[in-house]
């Protein structure tokens, strides 16, 4: 491997400790605590134990959580009457809704029912619509810890060519929109690929920076990426391993082994983007709080 391997988790753990040091300024000079409202609905295992990272993340930061475990079978009203009592109540800076929500509840609706205030997961569409035009926003976490990841690590974001793989509004659209604002983590050019583009080796080829997230492993290979180029790997993707105690390992969407020979830096899976995403995620807390206070 001839690529520097991003350790995510290393500049997770740095932001972190910024997000703390402005909680406890925040708690010893205004008496504040910043708190998250966490709602799980029903019990898929891969959202129990986000929510019980993001949790835990916030008793480590010393924030306030508010927990809801509600049953697969909750109604729709249900859920947005708690969301509309929780939108009211003035310790609540934040209100997360872990997705996917099951069939009957309509995750639009959810999204469109929380206070644009305390949308930390910045999915609401006035979040949206203000990151887009470049207004302060909740920025969402994952796209925000990925153009974090690139400037903590020293990569000159501005006029690379970047190409994005996937539009989903969760990573793909607010990556690509938040890499082309004219700001001093952005400025760049930006391409987004997805299943119908015609020549995806064509666009990752001449790619100083190249996002991956399809959410489908070996999407990028070593064939399709430049010498020298940056590549980041968003995808968790479970694949068969008997070898392993739980019969899976997470791979991303990049083949680590073979881009890593080419590329000049890379993100490994898991251990690179992943941790990134909760630690953005108080650091919006912490922001909400401020907010809903007037300090910013
Ligand atoms: P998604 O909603 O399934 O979107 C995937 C996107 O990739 C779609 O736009 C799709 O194109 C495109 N795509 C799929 N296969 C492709 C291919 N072969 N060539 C070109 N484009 C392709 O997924 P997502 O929610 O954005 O998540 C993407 C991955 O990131 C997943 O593995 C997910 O688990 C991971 N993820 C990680 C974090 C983290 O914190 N590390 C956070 C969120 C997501 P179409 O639009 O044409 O279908």
């Amino acid at each position: 491997m001839s690529a520097t391997v991003i350790n995510g988790r290393q500049v997770a753990q740095d932001i972190r400790q910024e997000v703390l040091a402005g909680v406890r300024a925040l708690k010893s000079e205004r008496g504040i605590v910043p708190g998250l409202a966490v709602i799980l609905v029903g019990e898929d295992p891969a959202s129990q134990s986000y929510v019980s990272a993001k949790e835990k993340a916030l008793a480590e930061l010393e924030m306030q959580s508010f927990d809801y475990r509600l049953p697969a079978t909750t109604g729709q009203d249900e859920l947005l009457a708690l969301i509309a009592e929780l939108n009211r109540r003035p310790e609540v800076n934040g209100i997360l809704v872990q997705l996917p929500l099951p069939r009957q509840i309509s995750e639009d609706a959810v999204i469109q029912a929380i206070s644009p205030e305390k949308d930390v997961d910045g999915f609401h569409p006035v979040n949206v619509g203000r990151m887009v035009i470049g207004q302060r926003a909740y920025l969402p976490c994952t796209p925000h810890g990925i153009l974090q990841l690139l400037a903590r690590s020293g990569v000159k974001v501005s006029g690379a060519d970047v190409v994005v793989v996937g539009r989903s509004n969760i990573v793909g659209k607010p990556v690509a929109n938040l890499l082309l604002q004219k700001s001093s983590i952005g400025n760049a050019t930006v391409t987004v690929c997805h299943t119908g583009t015609r020549d995806l080796a064509a666009h990752t080829r001449r790619a100083d920076i190249v996002i991956a997230a399809a959410g489908r492993p070996m999407t990028v290979t070593a064939d399709m990426v430049k010498e020298g180029a940056v590549v980041i790997d968003v995808g968790v993707n479970r694949v068969a391993d008997a070898s392993s105690p739980r019969g899976y390992r997470l791979v991303g969407d990049v083949d680590f082994a073979g881009v890593g020979e080419k590329a000049s830096l890379i993100t490994p899976v898991p251990g690179g983007v992943g941790p990134m995403t909760i630690a953005m995620l108080m650091a919006n807390v912490l922001q909400a709080a401020r907010v809903q206070h007037g300090l910013e």
